[in-house]
């Protein structure tokens, strides 16, 4: 091989080592190998490298944390962090949330608040500003400190406009300009994405999808909605609709009447609201369903609903995983936090409806962020973006 041809490999597997350690928020070289598939020493040349540019710091792990073994324990790689800050927004249809993280992603502080945002969009921008001040004022730091805001809403964007589709369900935001609102309030740009597909960044980064490359990752809160993640990156389809698979008739007639005007949509099915009346005609008693909903899943009535809930839901994603074959699905937002009895329900639907799964190993997971899910994957966008930036 050539002198420059050298080269040019050597900077590509620096790159994809760097970009990986990014994205695993603390990993060792063993992993990395196994990760990317580049030799063990091709991994040790590109990791000795990043250390010498000060991209990369190596830590050796406290007992029994990740890395820790039988002899010496490997140490960990994470992307050096420099002074600035990234702020992440998560718009959900009846919250807010705030959170403020270094560089290299560690978090910092973060709040929620309960708001009707489908139908108060500036007084949402209002709130989510005043909390994002708040958390910088804790932290002794100000908005000049801010390198990139990225936002998460409860809608499809329109890849074209950077907008949200206009859709009955956001009804209250027709005409307006989220990230020039948010913007304007900030005095910073403002990137906006699906919160579905926040959440499925988010798992990526720092909970239950660490590690995988294929996976989809399905929200259900308020609303429903999917993110297909290939490659380590979000599939947003030709116009920014991928996944929203929350609208998906489940049969041409009969079925409840969904917000969205026609009936029988997944919706009608699976969402809080859904969850919140069928648990007050089940419960045997009348107290209102806690999350997270493990705690009220004792309930055999409300077990058998949730069950038969989830299995509805893998029915409505096995066509999916049979044509991507992804490795594994996550389940998120508020059905998440039902624990292990929602994601072998869901299993149970994928398999009923599609056989090859069994044979493909597709693994179905709950979310471990839980409702944090969508936030977290804000601060990781603004933490790419910033990343990118700097280059
Ligand atoms: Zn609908």
């Amino acid at each position: 091989m050539s002198a420059t041809r050298t080269a040019v490999a050597m900077s590509r597997s620096r790159s994809q080592v760097l970009e990986a350690i990014r994205q695993a928020n603390g990993v060792t070289r063993g992993e990395l190998h196994r990760l990317i598939g580049l030799s063990r020493s091709a991994v040790a040349d590109a990791v000795q490298g990043l250390i010498e540019a000060r991209l990369v710091v190596e830590e050796l792990p406290p007992p029994r944390g990740k890395g820790a073994g039988a002899g010496r324990p490997a140490a960990v790689l994470r992307p050096s962090a420099d002074s600035g800050l990234v702020v992440g927004l998560d718009f959900g249809h009846s919250h807010i949330a705030a959170g403020i993280a270094d560089t290299a992603g560690t978090v910092l502080g973060e709040r929620r608040r309960a708001l009707d945002v489908d139908h108060r969009p500036r007084d949402a921008f209002d709130a989510v500003t005043a909390l994002v001040l708040e958390l910088l004022v804790e932290d002794g730091r100000t908005i000049d400190d801010v390198r990139t805001v990225a936002a998460g809403l409860p809608a499809p964007l329109d890849l074209r406009t950077g907008r949200p589709h206009s859709h009955p369900v956001l009804a209250g935001w027709a005409g307006l300009d989220p990230a020039a609102e948010l913007a304007a309030r900030l005095g910073r740009p403002v990137a906006l994405a699906n919160d579905a597909d926040l959440g499925a960044l988010g798992e990526l980064r720092y909970g239950a999808a660490r590690g995988l490359r294929d996976f989809v990752y399905v929200k259900v809160s308020a609303g429903l909605g999917a993110s297909l993640i290939l490659d380590r990156e979000v599939h947003r389809g030709a116009n920014g609709l991928a996944g929203e698979i929350g609208h998906i008739r489940l049969s041409e007639r009969g079925g409840l009447l969904c917000r969205c005007g026609n009936r029988g949509c997944l919706e009608t099915v699976l969402s809080t609201n859904v969850m919140e009346t069928r648990f007050r005609e089940l419960a045997s008693s009348d107290t209102d369903p806690v999350f997270p909903l493990r705690s009220c899943a004792a309930d055999p009535e409300i077990a058998t609903y949730l069950r038969e809930a989830g299995r509805t839901l893998g029915r409505a994603l096995a066509d999916l995983c049979n044509w991507v074959n992804p490795q594994a699905v996550v389940v998120g937002g508020v059905f998440g936090t039902a624990g292990q009895a929602a994601a072998h329900a869901v299993r149970e639907g994928m398999l009923r409806f599609a056989a090859p799964i069994e044979g493909a190993g597709v693994e179905v997971h709950t979310g471990e962020l839980g409702l944090r899910a969508e936030l977290m994957g804000a601060v990781a966008a603004a933490g790419r973006k910033a990343r990118a930036n700097t280059g």
